[in-house]
Formats: structure tokens, sequence, C-alpha cells
């Protein structure tokens, strides 16, 4: 997955704040490996990396990212964005009976979208729905659009299948007026690839009944060949959205980004199983992350972004440079700090398990504890002794521990932790603030 890859990446990269020209091709190719082995489009692939390298030469990275986690957040928002733009569900808005036109390849799912639709349009937009079949070629097809609509409480309209598609349509959409019905989904046959004759049936479908929406359904385990089958139904009709189905499978979905690329019409629905509750709202923002194989990296990235309050990092780097020193309350403004980022386990398990595991292979749970004793302590000091630590001696050492619930040693080894950290900032004058509070959770 694209965490395996970056996170081998990650250990050369220690220590670099910013992604530049040098260290953003590496990560690249490592996107674009993930985004192949996704089954995005070469041509997409290459188009979307370009995008990405634009927005993201020179960004700054956040706290207690490495450049690739910072990459890998600005490749998912990306491809968020260009697969998504907010949730849309079905346009109704014609006059009723608003058609809906089905168009895929054979095996693609219209016929089951088809019923799940009829069930979304009854159960949450209380529509009254009538469904009919266009495919005169396979009789079995009729069928089982009757068996699956009678299952989603939808009303069939019988084809009669000596007529042609169009007049069995028109005569659908007749029967639909005449009885009030406020939708009419009209399932079309399909072909097992691109032929113009099945184009030119469409397209005479589309022509007669002006549909309000006109839906590509798309195998998701397509992969590679998705873009072929768009493209031509793209210039075949005005597509209004995408049904993605199959999304149960196996496949890391990257069909969704070509097709959207490729057509330009929303990805509406996804079909995550062959029954007919099976059907959910496309979630870019999830796909995205599916795509790219990453957990929860990217609540990690956005954690991040919020957790660090810049204010306070920004008024503690100029008391540093302004001479200031580096005293026991910046040291816990800095655990705070911390904390407000989440914890630090509760970050690292946002992380997948072989960048923290492999890379940082440290124990969580314990850093997480040593930071929490370590505000204790600090807590149980008075204003005059976290800024003059020098005053504590053996005395004030044993009430500091009492008062904190922990042995003298702890409170030693924390001085001593703040000695060296104190050190440090003499050296970088402040500008490794976000390095050292990753050194305090390290
Ligand atoms: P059509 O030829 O385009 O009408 O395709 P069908 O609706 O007949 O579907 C073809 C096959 O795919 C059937 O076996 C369906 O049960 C199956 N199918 C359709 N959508 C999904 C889905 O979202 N998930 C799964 N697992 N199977 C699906
Ligand atoms: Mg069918």
């Amino acid at each position: 997955t694209l965490s395996d890859r970056l996170s081998k990446l990650v250990k050369t990269m220690r220590g670099q704040a910013r992604i530049t020209e040098s260290n953003v091709q590496d990560m690249l190719r490592e996107v674009r490996m993930a985004l192949l082995e996704a089954d995005v489009a070469l041509p997409v692939v290459r188009d979307f990396i370009a995008r990405v390298k634009d927005k993201a030469l020179g960004t700054e990275v956040a706290g207690s990212l490495n450049p690739g986690q910072a990459l890998v957040g600005i490749v998912h928002k990306e491809l968020a964005a260009t697969m998504g733009e907010g949730v849309s569900d079905i346009n109704l808005a014609a006059q009723p009976p608003a058609v809906i036109l089905m168009a895929g390849l054979q095996g693609a799912g219209k016929t089951t979208t088809t019923a799940k639709l009829t069930k979304h349009l009854i159960t949450k937009r209380k529509k009254k729905v009538l469904t009919v079949s266009a495919d005169v070629y396979r009789p079995a097809a009729i069928e089982q659009l009757k068996t699956v609509t009678a299952q989603a409480g939808g009303e069939w309209f019988p084809s009669d299948p000596t007529q042609k598609p169009r007049e069995i349509a028109l005569a659908a959409l007749d029967y639909a007026k005449r009885h009030y019905f406020d939708v009419l989904l009209v399932d079309t046959a399909g072909r097992l690839g691109i032929d113009e004759a099945l184009m030119a049936e469409i397209r005479e479908l589309h022509a007669a009944l002006n549909p309000v929406e006109t839906l590509f359904v798309v195998d998701a385990m397509q992969g590679q060949d998705a873009v072929n089958t768009a493209k031509a139904f793209k210039d075949a009709l005005p597509l209004t959205g995408v049904v993605l189905t199959k999304l149960d499978g196996d496949s890391r979905g990257g069909a969704a980004l070509s097709v959207r690329q490729i057509t330009g019409a929303p990805i509406k629905f996804a079909g995550v199983s062959e029954k007919i509750d099976g059907l959910e709202v496309f979630d870019a923002e999830r796909h995205a992350g599916r795509v790219l194989g990453m957990g929860d990296i990217v609540a990690l990235v956005e954690e991040v972004q919020k957790g660090v309050d810049m204010d306070a990092a920004q008024k503690f780097a100029d008391k540093m440079k302004s001479g200031g020193g580096f005293d026991l309350n910046d040291f816990l403004a800095q655990i705070s700090q911390m904390k407000k980022m989440g914890g630090l386990s509760s970050l690292m398990d946002k992380l997948p398990s072989q960048l923290t595991a492999k890379a940082a292979g440290a124990d969580m749970d314990k850093a997480e504890r040593d930071v929490r004793r370590m505000e204790g302590i600090i807590n149980s000091m008075t204003p005059l002794e976290r800024r003059k630590p020098e005053l504590l001696k053996a005395s004030r050492k044993r009430r500091i521990a009492a008062g904190a619930g922990v042995h003298v040693q702890e409170v030693n080894r924390l001085l001593n932790q703040f000695d060296q950290m104190q050190g440090m900032m003499k050296k970088m004058k402040g500008g490794g603030l976000m390095k050292m509070m990753k050194r305090m959770g390290g």
C-alpha cells in the first residue's frame, strides 16, 4: 500500500520540514504506483500527479508530520476533490414523471441498480416509482427487472418484446403519466463491449425520453478498461451521474477516479452488495482513502493541523528569539500542546501500524503515560520553581515528588530531560519547536 511505500521513505526524510523538488520526486513515484495498483488509468494518473506536484511544492510540513505524511494529506485532499463535490442525490427536478435512464455495459449492474434506486426513491424520497426494461434481446432480463422491482416495492411496466426499445419506453412513459408516477426508471440492454448499434439505440432512447438523469453504471472491478467504456458512453450521451457498482469486491476502486475524470459527471452512488439495500451515497473522502490504501492517515494529518496551536507556537518562538529563557512553563506548554493533538497513542493509532511500529519502534502507551506523569510533576511545582528550575534542590524535589505521587528519581529524570531540551532550545533559538515536540513524544 501507499503507506508501506512511504514509510520506507520516511526514514530518509527525517528532519526535512518542506516538500521540495528533490524529495517530492521519490514520494510522487510512490503515489503513482499506489494509484496504478488501484487500477487508475495511466493518463488519469499522469494528470493527477502533475496537479498534486503543483500543490505540494513548497508546502510547509505541519507539526509532527514528516514530508511523506504531509504529501499523503495533499494527495488525499486532491483525490477527494477530484472524485466528489459534496453529496448529490438523484435529481428529480422535472415535470413528473421524472425519467431516469440507465446506461452501461452488460453485467455492470444496471438492473440491480435500477431496483436499488427504486427502493431508495420510495423509502427516502417518498416517491411513486415505475420501472421498465428496454432490453428486448434477453427475455430473462425483463423478468429479472420484474422480480427485483417487486422486492423494492415499486411497480413494473410489462414491456412487449416484439416492440422496439423506443416504443416500449414511450408506452411506459405514457402509462406513468396517466397513473401519476413521480419517477420512471428505464433499464436498458447492455453489450459485453462497446458497439455502435448499442450506442445508437440508447441515444434514440435518450432523445425520445428527455430524461432528467442519465446514469452511467460501471463496475468498479473494471479497472483500466473503465476508461474506454466511460469515454464511449460520454461521447454518446449527456451523462448526469455515475453509479459505481461492486465496491464490495476487493478492488481498490481506482475506476472512480478514471470515470470521474473522463465523464466529468458526479459519482452519485456506490453499489456495495448484490442485495437491494446495497446502495450507498458515494463518499469521495472515504473512497480516496480506499484508493490510496491507507488506514486513517488522513485523520491524523487533519488532527495535527487542527491541534497545533499556531498562536502559542509563534509566541513561544518570539520569546526564544528575544532571548527569553526556556523554562518549565514552556516545557509544560509543550506537553499540553501534545495532548491537544489527541494524545500520543490516539494519534499513533491513526497511523498505519507499520509506520508506527517499524519507524518509531516505541511503546506508545508508555510514552503517553510518561507525558502524563511529566505534566503531573510540573503541576506540583510553584510558579517560581517553574520559572527558575535551578531552585529545585533536594527538599523541594521531595515535596514535588510527594505532590505528584512519584519517586524523586522521576523528578530528576524530568529535570534532566528539561536540561537537554533547554540546551537544544538555545541552539535552535526557537526555530525547531515542532521538532522538539516530536522528540518529546519519542
Ligand atoms: P446489468 O447487465 O447491467 O443489468 O447487470 P445486473 O444488474 O444484472 O448485474 C450483474 C451481476 O452483478 C449480478 O449478478 C448482480 O447481482 C451483480 N451486482 C450488481 N451490483 C452489484 C454490487 O454492487 N455488488 C455486488 N457484489 N454484485 C453486484
Ligand atoms: Mg440488466
